[in-house]
């Protein structure tokens, strides 16, 4: 026996109906009218499929085909999207996982453990950002939720309330992690490595670390008239060496796969008529190891400096913030692409340059990943596309991965 892949496809399709924006889009934040219908609609698939339904104070959703007493392994990803987001980005994690269990539920497998499929609340931080994953492994009281507000400004316990939840209550949404037996979560590659490739599924090895700069150029306003070109301290002259350095960077460093990306560039004080007195740029380097991601920001601060030296410039570089690089486990990892094999299906092993609950998870249980490709690598995206083919590929591997983990000895 395996999946049923034209049911998993249809509810893929039901669910993308909630919080549906009309262009092939879907806005689905948690604690939405849209999050809670979904929540609803969920219930009942797991009422028909006889599984058990229940959410933590966190509004963490677990599908639960029980099994003996002990940790049940958890399979899972997020319910809500970006606004305008895709179809996929989280609820094919979700529903490929309902699939997963009810077709073990189906095929009557013996199991060694519970299996739970889990949707974690707000991973796409419509208020914080990992909400549900953090505040199953423990990360959150209730007084960090106070002060969080959401993109329209409310705030999130106000959220909470209104969609049933209790905020005070967040810290029993916390599980014992030695009380779960493995987390494997599948996703969209969200890039074009496997589409490229032609591959079917990706293996995840890591996470990959996020370090995020701020440089700032300061050189003199002026009229921008009355200014010869020779007399100025146009900050923006900074700005534009080191936008043109970024692209060499990572072969600088030494390590090709590593990504340097400005997505945020002001300049001051940002009118037409004036000669730019500051400069200032937000970037983002991300790596598979912290070592790689601080070389990164000893080269932007290299090129600053010459770049400021060029144009007269002062410049200042600030870490805003340094995500370590998640590795998974290794075993699981393994055993994730044996189910490949066993399927028949090629599978590369890749790291995620994006990130997802199972970093958050990964440190307390092992855990594992598997990517399937995106069409031209559109993502949070009303063009986010996986071809039904590969969505069924990456669902059988998943499956194959849970029933060896449900069913082998304790
Ligand atoms: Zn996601």
């Amino acid at each position: 026996m395996t999946l049923d892949a034209e049911r998993f496809l249809a509810d893929l399709d039901t669910l993308a109906g909630f919080g549906a924006d009309g262009d092939g889009g879907v806005s689905r934040p948690s604690f939405s009218a849209a999050d809670g219908e979904a929540r609803a609609w969920l219930a009942r698939r797991c009422e028909e499929a006889g599984l058990g339904y229940r959410e933590d104070a966190a509004g963490n959703v677990f599908m639960r085909l029980d099994g003996p007493p002990g940790p049940p392994v958890w399979v899972g990803s997020h319910l809500d999207s970006v606004p305008n987001g895709g179809p996929l980005d989280g609820a094919l994690g979700v529903i490929a996982a309902l699939e997963v269990v009810r077709s073990l539920a189906e095929e009557g497998v013996a199991l060694s453990r519970p299996v739970e499929a889990v949707s974690f609340t707000d991973e796409e931080g419509a208020y914080t950002g990992f909400l549900g994953s953090k505040a199953a492994m423990g990360g959150l009281a209730a007084a960090d939720l106070e002060g969080i507000e959401g993109r329209d400004g409310t705030p999130l316990v106000e959220a909470m309330r209104a969609a049933g939840y209790d905020p005070t209550a967040i810290g029993s949404a916390a599980v014992d992690p030695a009380a779960v037996a493995a987390y494997l979560e599948m996703h969209i590659e969200q890039g074009a490595i496997l589409h490229e490739a032609r591959i079917p599924v990706g293996v995840v090895t890591h996470i990959v670390g996020v370090g995020r700069v701020t440089v700032e150029f300061v050189g003199r306003a002026d009229h921008a008239g009355t200014t010869p070109m020779h007399l100025r301290r146009d900050a923006a002259r900074g700005a534009a060496d080191l936008l043109a350095a970024l692209p060499g960077l990572p072969a600088e460093v030494g390590a090709a796969d590593a990504v340097v990306t400005c997505g945020r560039l002001a300049l001051a004080p940002g009118a037409d008529n004036i000669v730019p007195g500051r400069a200032t740029l937000h970037l983002d380097m991300r790596d598979r190891d912290r070592a790689v991601i601080e070389a990164l920001e000893r080269a932007v601060g290299a090129h600053a400096e010459a770049a400021a030296e060029a144009h007269d410039l002062e410049v200042s570089l600030t870490r805003e913030s340094l995500t370590d690089p998640t590795p998974l486990d290794g075993r699981l990892v393994d055993l994730t692409a044996e189910s490949a094999a066993e399927a028949g299906l090629e599978a590369r092993r890749m790291p995620s340059g994006a990130g997802h609950d199972a970093q958050v998870v990964a440190p307390h249980v092992p855990t594992a990943m598997v990517f399937v490709p995106s069409i031209d690598g559109r993502s949070h995206s009303p063009l986010e596309r996986t071809e039904p083919d590969d969505l069924v590929a990456g669902a059988t591997v998943l499956r194959g991965a849970v029933r060896r983990l449900a069913t082998e000895d304790a």
